[in-house]
């Protein structure tokens, strides 16, 4: 009795044995029109994310996250600690693209163009089948693959796992300083070596041995896309009024079947080992394997195509499709205006942040001559990659007046803390308050900004 209660009726994970130990799937390849297409693109995405680092835009990287110096530059555009703003408007962008892409289209993005995915399909599986005699068409190999073959395999995943790895690197440390590092003793920039071999490391163990596992049990992403879809998206679905009754052919057989042939070939062409007749699952990435490997064998029995298709949870149980549905017209107006926020501030970004702070300590001192002096600190940000020299004043207030404490020039992209020290008359104070409008002008006052000040006083 126990021993039943312990038996599961079917497989946790697609990824597990009954018995808990590792399912190791071997997806059948079919090269019908969808894989053709996913080729296309998965290469297409491996030469840009190859070619990425080494692009310029405004003669900056394309892409350089220099998490060090805390400085972001995408698409050419550089962004600061102090870019808040823009990073909010960018990140809300982002994630409202991703928002309405999965409204629409479903797990596109895990199909077709996330890295784990394109990298396993059309990188490290075609090596895999070349070494296993399984090329072309994919499979459990029918012959035990000698151990020296299995060697070279690895040694080839090693070499193509380091390529990616200074590849991802040069993202974070630029395409210079990585060509530095390689020509030089790992000894010179032992951080660096350590960083680049815990990705190799990380890259080998993923890409030969967690694999489909990091998509079914691990990425938060695939969860986060799965909870956007609704019953309109788009989705790879079998047709079970078309597929049912499932059976397989038989000549002498009376009973009416549906179009599945129970061939199981879809099963086996999945490289998340799932049955997508269950219906929509966790686990479907939306590779199109299952699409190509049904229509294939569609067209063996002459039926139709597209039992296994693209379709909608609506659009497949012959429910009413409507195409416009509240998320498509919200999604795209929010996104229209938060890339507009974006939009507005990055034209309006000065080559130059201001930020001005008050000092520790006592908030205002009153002198023997009856004026009040507040210790403020203007904390200046080049933003730009040459030297800058700024100039302070005060404007519109002729009773106020203000001492710079240290020098304001400037290197590229150096933050400096200036102090200042703002006398006021005291009678000036109207509850304790008092506001002056400090200037700040840069490349031979070509540029200015305006800051609003709020002096305290008695
Ligand atoms: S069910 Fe089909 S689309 Fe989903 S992961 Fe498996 S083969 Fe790919
Ligand atoms: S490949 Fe098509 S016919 Fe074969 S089992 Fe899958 S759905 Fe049925």
């Amino acid at each position: 009795m126990n021993d039943q209660l312990l038996q599961p009726e079917e497989h946790v994970l697609s990824t597990l044995e009954q018995d808990g130990s590792r399912r190791w799937i071997y997806p059948r390849l079919f090269q019908g029109k969808y894989w053709n297409r996913r080729r296309v693109v998965g290469y297409f995405l491996i030469i840009l994310f190859i070619a990425l680092p080494h692009l310029k835009i405004n003669s900056n990287p394309a892409i350089f996250l220099n998490i060090t110096r805390r400085e972001f530059t995408i698409l050419g555009f550089k962004f600061l600690p102090t870019d808040t703003l823009l990073l909010a408007f960018f990140m809300i962008s982002v994630f409202l693209s991703i928002f309405l892409l999965t409204a629409l289209f479903g797990r596109v993005w895990c199909g077709w163009a996330c890295p784990q995915t394109i990298y396993l399909e059309f990188v490290y599986r075609p090596i895999e089948r070349l070494f296993c005699g399984t090329k072309g068409h994919g499979g459990k190999p029918h012959q035990p693959v000698p151990l020296i073959r299995r060697l070279m395999m690895y040694g080839v995943y090693l070499i193509v796992s380091m390529i990616l790895a200074h590849t991802f690197l040069a993202y974070f440390v630029s395409v210079s300083e990585l060509q530095r590092w390689v020509q030089q003793s790992p000894f010179t920039h032992p951080t660096g070596f350590l960083v680049m071999t815990a990705t190799v490391v990380l890259m080998m163990f993923n890409f030969s041995f967690f694999r489909e596992q990091l998509c079914t049990i691990a990425c938060p992403y695939g969860r986060f896309q799965s909870v956007l879809l609704d019953r309109r998206s788009l989705i790879v679905s079998y047709d079970q009024s078309r597929g049912e009754p499932r059976g397989k052919i038989s000549k002498t057989e009376t009973e009416s079947r549906g179009d599945c042939i129970d061939c199981g070939q879809c099963v086996r062409a999945c490289p998340t080992g799932i049955d997508i007749r269950d219906g929509l699952q966790m686990e479907c990435i939306h590779c199109t394997q299952c699409m190509d490997a049904c229509d294939e064998i569609m067209v063996k029995v002459d039926r139709p195509l597209g039992l296994v298709r693209y379709s909608s949870q609506d659009e497949i149980e012959g429910q009413p499709v409507r195409k416009l549905r509240p998320r498509v017209v919200i999604y795209p107006l929010l996104l229209l205006l938060s890339v507009s926020a974006f939009t507005i501030t990055l034209i309006n970004k000065k080559s130059f942040d201001v930020t001005v702070m008050r000092n520790y300590g006592n908030p205002y001192i009153v002198t023997d001559q009856d004026l009040v002096e507040n210790n403020l600190q203007i904390k200046l940000v080049n933003r730009t990659d040459a030297p800058e020299t700024y100039q302070l004043k005060i404007e519109g207030s002729d009773d106020v007046h203000m001492e710079v404490m240290a020098g304001t020039s400037l290197q590229a992209r150096e933050t400096k803390t200036i102090p200042l020290l703002v006398s006021v008359p005291r009678a000036s104070f109207v509850g304790g308050l008092r506001e002056v409008d400090l200037v700040i002008l840069a490349r031979d006052n070509a540029e200015e900004r305006k800051v609003t000040c709020q002096l305290l006083g008695p």
